[in-house]
């Protein structure tokens, strides 16, 4: 079979990294990848790209759109069959995120990363890369939006999270799962996701703030939040969505403001709902305008304001976003 050509973005991150002699993870001159791409020409042909090579927290939405932008270049211009994408995994899953909403590409969108730089023992980075490009070149990968693999497992891009600081099975998918698994034999995909729908972005300039709550939370930092003009506020609630009585005022300022407040859980598996109606409960921050998340996390729920806003203010649109 004629082999594939990949797109294969390097962005930076622990995968791109070498530890010096004091123990210190850090880009070096030379990205390691670049020097292994040759163990990669088995599987495709590639054109590499190499934009930023940042720590991803250092990562912004511009350099999201910038990639969304360099990508949607290369395909225009060029018959490649599927893309790459190397992330620092602080924040791969909110650059996945980005990318699922706003590319409209049928051919597999692949992003991985890694826990262990180039040249630590167990590294994980050719290892995760070579697994991303064995996706990428798989038939079945196409129409499935954006994926992570790390770790011999496929992930979707809305539901994907990092939850352990230095673990390489750190990507996890709570409550849904993986959609399909790399092994040694093939490429297993066991679940087809369900497609979301397409923002069409060119520019971003809105700033959009999480905070999360916490026993005996007051207002004060929410009418804060509205002085310093934020256009959007992210709150990572309690339990099934609900807030502390003394958010209360802070909340009805920011609605009254117009600027939209979006609730998800700060539980990391289930969905805020307007279940509870005692004051600050679930169904008493609806009636106050709040809009609930369903389901997404508050990072990935602060990416889908963020490009929300930059196609409407109105607060009816914002809220069906959300729906
Ligand atoms: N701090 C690193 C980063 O996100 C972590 C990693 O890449 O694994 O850039």
């Amino acid at each position: 079979m004629a082999k594939k050509t990949l797109l294969l973005i390097h962005t930076g991150g622990t995968i791109s990294m070498a530890q010096d002699q004091t123990g210190a993870v850090l880009p070096g001159k030379q990205n390691p990848l670049m020097a292994q791409t040759g163990n990669l020409n088995d599987f495709a042909h590639f054109i590499v790209e190499s934009p930023f090579t940042l720590p991803s927290p250092h990562i912004t939405p511009d350099h999201m759109l910038q990639l969304k932008n360099i990508i949607e270049k290369h395909y225009l211009a060029e018959d490649i069959h599927g893309i790459v994408i190397t992330h620092g995994t602080d924040t791969l899953e909110e650059t996945a995120y980005f990318l699922d909403l706003t590319l409209r590409l049928s051919i597999p969108v692949v992003v991985t990363g890694a826990m262990r730089s180039s040249n630590e023992i167990g590294s994980d980075g050719l290892y995760n890369l070579i697994s991303a490009v064995r996706v990428a070149t798989c038939d079945e990968a196409y129409g499935k939006g954006v994926l992570v693999v790390l770790n011999d497992e496929i992930h979707t891009a809305v539901n994907v999270t990092k939850t352990h600081a230095s673990n390489v099975s750190t990507f996890q998918s709570p409550q849904y799962g993986p959609i399909g698994i790399v092994t040694k034999g093939g490429v297993l995909f066991h679940h087809t996701p369900k497609p979301d729908l397409k923002y069409t972005v060119t520019e971003l300039n809105r700033n959009v703030a999480i905070i999360k709550a916490y026993a005996g939370m007051d207002s004060r930092l929410l009418e804060v939040l509205a002085d310093l003009d934020y256009d959007g506020v992210i709150i990572e609630a309690l339990g099934q969505g609900n807030l502390p009585p003394d958010t209360v005022s802070g909340l009805k300022n920011l609605i009254d403001k117009k600027i939209p407040v979006v609730l998800v859980s700060r539980c990391f598996n289930g969905i805020a709902q307007d279940v509870y109606g005692y004051e600050g409960g679930g169904r008493h921050l609806k009636e106050l305008g709040v809009i609930f998340s369903n389901g997404l996390n508050g990072q990935k729920a602060r990416i889908k304001l963020i490009i929300g806003l930059s196609q409407s203010n109105d607060p009816e649109y914002i809220a069906s976003i959300f729906s």
